[in-house]
């Protein structure tokens, strides 16, 4: 396995050298050719040059010599190609040896295929319109180049080898600068979720990138390590709670029994009736667990009809009256008696979540308190307001109440409860579409809001 910043690096560099010498190629390529077509010009010319000159001499002395055209000798000599010159009858007049340039060192051909290979050819010299001999023409190569045509030739090779070197030069730099900036930012990422997946949950990435995915992806990281954060301590929490919850019973039963068998406890129905208590809230206990598990196991289906929530309200105070005169708790219930809101839901799960919220007022608040209810609506929603002045609930505390067997702070434990009355209040208002908001100070009290959305 390899790590993104080399892999990144080698395969840039492998692309845009690829892609750089592919261009010299065919830059290469195209520059030949035109090259190769512009000299094949020059030599055409020049063979019409010679034909024309030759042409020229017979016209002047009116016939051949061994003299004739002899001065186009030197230069075919120092160009590397051969002439013959024929009268009409094609009697050789004279003629070049081949042999001569072929040792020449300093010849300079084009094309590798036809090199070495002498090749000619023969023009008419006419005059008046009459071929009055013939010339032949032969090279060593079908393409002959002068010094000057190697030194354009050897410049432009030259400056496309420094091209390619430039270009793989900058390719390189750019590719290192281009996956470090990708291979920094999503190492640190990485990292910091194998930190995570080893069980340290502060572990967070703190660099900033302005690559859009990037940064989503660092943030989704960070908040993951938030959420299991919480939910570590939840979990520690639940663990502890539940172990306390379930050793409490079972040391008064145990103790108490073990006192009844010594003698030290004489066996009375009062004591059998307290033992008994113990077992029934340790029941109790049992039947919040499997309230909990049928939570995470059926979606609770909702029956939904329209109904007015006043009714409801109104319906669950009633059976909270006792309890709420006995902690002389003062209610102040704010519900226009006229007017009815009316909600969609079903009926049974909403009186349990306001059972729930009212039983938990009454709890926390002290003998002689205060409880408001309220009732009211906006435009889309019907807002139904709880509002105590009991020991309120620890800032620390607040995001974790809806949590399954969260109880607020330990010392409440004098406080009967199991933790989850609010994780079932909040899971059937989800499934509602319903949203419920909480503001509490520690022993100011606290003031729960739901928002329902109103039945059409
Ligand atoms: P329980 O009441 O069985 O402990 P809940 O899920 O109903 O469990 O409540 C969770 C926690 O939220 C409680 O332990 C308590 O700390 C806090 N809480 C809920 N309602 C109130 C309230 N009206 N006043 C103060 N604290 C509250």
């Amino acid at each position: 396995m390899q790590s993104i910043r080399r892999r990144l690096n080698s395969n840039l560099i492998i692309c845009a050298v690829i892609a750089i010498f592919l261009s010299a190629l065919f830059v290469n390529f195209t520059i030949v050719n035109s090259f190769r077509r512009y000299v094949e010009g020059n030599q055409e010319k020049r063979n019409m040059r010679i034909v024309d000159f030759l042409g020229e001499t017979y016209k002047r002395d009116g016939k051949w010599s061994k003299n004739s055209g002899i001065e186009l000798l030197h230069e075919a000599y120092m160009s590397n190609y051969c002439l013959t010159l024929m009268d009409n009858n094609k009697n050789i007049i004279w003629a070049m040896n081949p042999e001569d340039i072929r040792t020449k060192t300093h010849i300079k051909m084009m094309e590798g295929s036809s090199k070495g290979i002498y090749k000619t050819k023969d023009f008419d010299i006419v005059v008046d319109g009459k071929v009055v001999g013939y010339v032949t023409i032969g090279q060593y190569s079908s393409i002959l180049l002068s010094q000057d045509d190697v030194n354009f030739k050897f410049a432009i090779n030259k400056s496309i080898a420094a091209s390619i070197m430039i270009a793989v030069i900058f390719t390189i730099i750019m590719s290192l600068i281009i996956s470090k900036e990708f291979s920094i930012p999503i190492k640190e990422v990485s990292d910091t979720s194998i930190s995570l997946s080893d069980g340290n949950y502060e572990a967070r990435s703190n660099f900033k990138s302005d690559i859009v995915e990037i940064e989503n992806l660092k943030e989704s990281i960070n908040d993951l390590g938030e959420k299991l954060k919480e939910q570590d301590a939840i979990r520690k929490r639940l663990v502890s709670d539940i172990t306390h919850e379930i050793r409490t019973p079972l040391n008064i039963l145990q103790n108490n029994l073990e006192a009844m068998i010594d003698g030290v406890y004489d066996i009375t129905t009062e004591r059998l009736e307290a033992l008994n208590e113990e077992v029934i809230r340790f029941g109790r206990l049992l039947n919040s667990l499997n309230a909990l598990k049928e939570l995470d196991t059926a979606e609770m289906l909702v029956n939904r009809k329209v109904f007015s929530i006043n009714e409801l309200i109104l319906s669950v105070i009633e059976d909270f009256s006792l309890a709420i005169s006995n902690k002389e708790i003062k209610l102040d219930v704010m519900l226009e008696k006229e007017k009815s809101y009316f909600i969609e839901g079903d009926y049974d799960r909403l009186k349990q979540v306001f059972i729930n919220l009212l039983s938990n007022s009454v709890k926390f608040t002290g003998k002689g308190g205060k409880i408001n209810i309220e009732l009211s609506e906006n435009d889309s929603f019907v807002i139904f307001g709880l509002k105590d002045n009991g020991i309120g609930i620890r800032k620390e505390d607040l995001p974790f109440i809806f949590e399954r067997l969260y109880r607020g702070d330990k010392s409440r434990n004098k406080i009967k409860g199991h933790g989850i009355g609010l994780t079932v209040v909040k899971k059937i208002l989800d499934l509602h579409d319903a949203h419920i908001d909480v503001k509490s100070s520690e022993g100011n009290g606290t003031i729960f809001k739901i928002y329902f959305k109103k039945a059409l």
